[in-house]
Formats: C-alpha cells, sequence, structure tokens
C-alpha cells in the first residue's frame, strides 16, 4: 500500500442484508490534500461507497464482505465511526441531518465531541463561522426554521468542528438552488486550499464537482466504469453525453 495516499480503498465488495451485492469491487485513492469526486446516477452505490469508509453500513444492515480500506496505510474497516472521527475521518451524510430542535450553535457544538479542551472548542467555532459568516448571523435560531442551504452549511460546520483531516461529503448539492450550490462549493474550496483538509465527495451534479474537484470516479451499478483527473474528465464525450447534462 501506498502511504502518498490518505486513503485507499481496495476492492471491496458491499451486501446488504446478506444477499444484495451492491459494490462488485470498488477501488479508489484519495491522495492528501485532494478533492476527489465520486459520480454517477441514483442508485450507483456512492453512497454506499462513502458509509463503507466511514463504517456506518451496519445501521443499514450492510456489510463490507471483500478488499480493504487503509487510512494513510492502516486497515480501518474494524474502527467505529466515533474511533474514525479521532483520527481525522468525518462523514456529512446525505440530506443535511441536522438536529431540528437544536440552536445553529447547538448543532456545531454536537460536531465538537471527540474533543476535550474547551479552548479547542471555541476555536474551532469562530472558525466555522469565519467561513459561514450566515451561520454566525443565525446562530441562535433553530435548524428547524433555518433554510435548506443554512442546514446543509450547518452540516459540513459540524463536521468541521471535530477538526478533520479527510471530510466524506454525500451530494453538498442535494436540494440546493444552483446559487447555493456555488457557495457550497466554495467554502469546500476554501477549507481545501486554506485548512489543507481533503474530501471525498458524491455527487450527481457532476458539472460542478467537477470544476471543483481534482479528481473523479464515475460508478454505475457498484463498479467504477471511468476514472481521471477533473480537467479530462470533464472534456471527455463518454461523460459530457452521459453525465453533464444531469444534476
Ligand atoms: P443516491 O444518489 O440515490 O444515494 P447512490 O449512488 O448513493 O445513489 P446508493 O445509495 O449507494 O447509491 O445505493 C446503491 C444501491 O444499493 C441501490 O440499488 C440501492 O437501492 C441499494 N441500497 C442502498 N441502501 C440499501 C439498504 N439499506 N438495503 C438494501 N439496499 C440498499
Amino acid at each position: 500500500s501506498s502511504i502518498s495516499s490518505m486513503l485507499e480503498v481496495n476492492g471491496i465488495e458491499v451486501i446488504y442484508n446478506h444477499v444484495i451485492l451492491v459494490l462488485k469491487g470498488v477501488s479508489l485513492a484519495v491522495p492528501q490534500g485532494a478533492i476527489v469526486a465520486i459520480l454517477g446516477g441514483n442508485g450507483a452505490g456512492k453512497t454506499t461507497t462513502l458509509r463503507a469508509i466511514s463504517n456506518l453500513l451496519k445501521g443499514e444492515r450492510g456489510e463490507v464482505t471483500k478488499g480493504s480500506i487503509e487510512l494513510r496505510g492502516e486497515r480501518i474497516e474494524n474502527l467505529t465511526p466515533s474511533e474514525l472521527v479521532k483520527r481525522g475521518v468525518v462523514q456529512v451524510m446525505e440530506g443535511r441531518h441536522c438536529f431540528a430542535h437544536l440552536t445553529i450553535e447547538e448543532n456545531l457544538l454536537t460536531g465538537a465531541y471527540t474533543l476535550r479542551d474547551r479552548a479547542d472548542i471555541a476555536a474551532n467555532l469562530e472558525k466555522v463561522y469565519a467561513y459561514f459568516p450566515r451561520l454566525k448571523t443565525r446562530r441562535a435560531s433553530q435548524a428547524a426554521y433555518t433554510s435548506g442551504g443554512e442546514q446543509q452549511m450547518c452540516a459540513i460546520g459540524r463536521a468541521i468542528m471535530s477538526s478533520p483531516s479527510l471530510v466524506l461529503l454525500d451530494e453538498p448539492s442535494m436540494g440546493l438552488a444552483p446559487q447555493l450550490v456555488e457557495e457550497v462549493f466554495n467554502i469546500v474550496h476554501d477549507l481545501n486550499t486554506k485548512e489543507g483538509t481533503t474530501f471525498l465527495l458524491a455527487e450527481q451534479n457532476t458539472s460542478m464537482a467537477l470544476k471543483y474537484a481534482d479528481y473523479g470516479y464515475i460508478m454505475e451499478s457498484g463498479r467504477i466504469v471511468m476514472d481521471g483527473s477533473a480537467h479530462d474528465l470533464a472534456r471527455n464525450e463518454d461523460v459530457k453525453e452521459f453525465y453533464l447534462g444531469m444534476g
């Protein structure tokens, strides 16, 4: 295994409910400091791939039955989600998962549950507010009364509260107006360049993802069918024909 990759997924298979083979040998690599996108349509297996990495399949009655997952050269398949957070791997789930009855600030603070030092927590909160000024304005509002875009920002902000090195981001564009999608991707780009945070994101919005990512993997029916630099994928005729109208 190469230690130049922060994350390496090697030939994983995932089965749901003991019978349904959903990932049929998926391999991918995420270099330190990169933004890598997993692209593809509905049901291609993007979410399942992210969940396999962050060990969130159990609640879905899924399991990795073959292959390996390595973080900085170390196997991580048997680590719990919270052990993964302590090692810097955090997932932002699809559909914005904020606690509706908590305020924006309370939601953000729940993301710091692995940190002990109050000063670190306060510093991270200020950092999140610097990246997401909208969240600062809305800090005392109950999440239920904030917009879809604010809740997506809150979910990403909550992940940032744990000082992650690798963020797994599932469909950041989902349900957002185009202008907000651009705003969210801009913040991902800023976190990547200024904090050095590595991102692995799943997106159906191919054109937006390829605009911000360094590298992309295209999935179909549980397999990677194409991969390349975002620059090359955006110019590939098949990608243009089959994917660039989507999202
Ligand atoms: P989407 O954008 O719709 O989330 P996706 O590319 O993320 O698509 P997955 O959610 O990973 O795809 O789903 C891949 C396949 O696994 C689909 O056929 C889906 O129906 C199936 N699947 C997902 N979750 C489960 C589950 N808990 N039990 C059984 N099958 C599942």
